[in-house]
């Protein structure tokens, strides 16, 4: 079982894990991931993150108030683009509360 580099435990569920950087393309937690960016962007009030897919988040701002559309205002890509990871099966677009 991989250990999750951003906080040092096991990462059981692979299907969610992210590289833990662009330099780093060992999985890491989704959560610690998104900590990770989340620090890294200064968020407004009202603003989101958003994982988008094919390894890239999304600060964007919901148009709803059921949270189904949204802007996407900046994009930042996390993983390199196009990187096939063998650990991964797939991981599509997901909405997180931070
Ligand atoms: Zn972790």
């Amino acid at each position: 079982m991989p250990t999750c580099p951003l906080c040092g435990k096991p990462v059981y569920d692979l299907s969610t894990a992210l590289g833990a950087s662009r330099e780093q393309p060992e999985p890491a937690h989704f959560d610690c991931v998104i900590d990770r960016v989340a620090a890294s962007e200064n968020l407004a009030a009202g603003e989101k993150l958003v994982y988008l897919g094919s390894g890239a988040f999304g600060v964007v701002q919901f148009k709803d108030k059921s949270e189904s559309v949204f802007t996407v205002l900046r994009r930042i890509q996390w993983e390199k683009e196009g990187e096939k990871k063998d650990w991964r099966k797939g991981l599509s677009s997901r909405i997180t509360t931070i």
